[in-house]
């Protein structure tokens, strides 16, 4: 579907941002940007007692989806593959803001949050849902790699969730104190935190080989 006819982020009734509504963005470029610069989502499902479980997964987007992986075992990705209602976020967090009270003390973050059923997919769509994953968590990886193999393939669910009921909201710069604090002797504004990749770790048997091209272009 074409970008320009799906609900932007926030549109609807149920993912309008009330709190703070004017961090909300609604662009759809955003919401693809956080969704392509984030690793790991939290997936919720509420199970047959009424319990909720927010779990962690790593995820691609492809165009207006979003594409998970999982074992058959797994009672999230059963769940999510028979239909269950979810919403899933993914949350950057982008800084510490050091406010002159408790109460503006904050943080700076890009997240998200997406609601829907997910549907299971097979065959072809399948196959290129995993290599898509991998692209995304690990590019340039799969030129080198075995790929899986039947049985590996029948042991996995792989799911897709339709970004077109979504919301996003982003918290930047420093903080907002009242006016009463502003005259605190103290140093206030906003601490940026930065992701970063260590050095590469050979195991044993791949230490007799060079580090792939591809990672030491891979930047955090
Ligand atoms: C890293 C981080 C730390 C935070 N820390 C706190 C905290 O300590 N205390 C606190 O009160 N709040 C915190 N927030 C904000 C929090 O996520 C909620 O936005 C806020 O609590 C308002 O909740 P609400 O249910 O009243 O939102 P409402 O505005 O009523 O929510 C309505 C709709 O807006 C959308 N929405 C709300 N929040 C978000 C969001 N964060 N991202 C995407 N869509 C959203 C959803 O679609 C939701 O259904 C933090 C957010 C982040 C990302």
């Amino acid at each position: 579907m074409d970008q320009q006819q799906l609900p932007a982020p926030g549109s609807g009734e149920r993912t309008r941002v009330r709190r703070l509504p004017e961090n909300a963005v609604t662009d759809r470029g955003t919401l693809h940007d956080i969704l392509d610069a984030g690793l790991m989502a939290h997936v919720g499902i509420i199970d047959e007692s009424g319990q909720p479980y927010v779990l962690p997964v790593a995820y691609a987007r492809d165009g207006e989806r979003l594409l998970f992986h999982g074992s058959t075992a797994s009672r999230l990705f059963r769940s999510l593959a028979a239909g269950s209602r979810t919403c899933i976020s993914v949350t950057l967090v982008d800084g510490l803001v050091l406010a002159r009270s408790a109460f503006e003390s904050s943080m700076n973050y890009r997240s998200v949050m997406v609601l829907g059923a997910c549907v299971a997919l097979e065959g072809d769509e399948k196959d290129a849902a995993l290599r898509h994953i991998s692209d995304h968590l690990l590019p340039g990886r799969w030129e080198d790699i075995r790929p899986p193999s039947p049985k590996e393939i029948a042991a996995t669910l792989v799911l897709a969730l339709a970004l077109d009921e979504s919301s996003v909201k982003v918290s930047t710069g420093g903080p907002d104190d009242a006016d009463i604090d502003l005259d605190r002797p103290i140093w206030a504004g906003h601490l940026p935190i930065r992701e970063m990749f260590g050095a590469p770790v050979p195991d044993v048997a791949g230490a007799a080989f060079p580090v792939p091209d591809y990672v030491e272009r891979w930047t955090r």
